[in-house]
Formats: C-alpha cells, structure tokens, sequence
C-alpha cells in the first residue's frame, strides 16, 4: 500500500494563463493546484451536497 499523502506543503512550480501547477515539497508530486483544490474540498462534498444547482 502506498502512503496516502496528503501534500500538506507545496510550492508553485510553474504557472499557465488558469492553471497552477504545485510541488509537493513531502512526497515530490507535481500536479495542478486546481486538483489539490479538488481533493481538500471532496472531504467536505457530504456535508455541501445541499449546496448542487437543482
Ligand atoms: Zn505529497
């Protein structure tokens, strides 16, 4: 099993016109800044879930 790392501090690495792109400085993973946005917020989704456009 892979360690489940939860990137908790990154630095920008490099920047287009709407994405950003982060350095974990722990396990060394680059990916885009929206995609860590992404992950933090799924955590909350169960509780957010009132919030979808009907
Ligand atoms: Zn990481």
């Amino acid at each position: 099993m892979s360690t489940a790392c939860k990137h908790p501090k990154v630095r920008v690495v490099s920047r287009d016109e709407d994405s950003e792109y982060v350095e974990c400085l722990d396990c060394g993973e680059v990916f885009e800044s929206g995609e860590f946005r992404d992950m933090q917020i799924e955590e909350r989704q169960a509780e957010e879930q009132e919030e979808e456009t009907a």
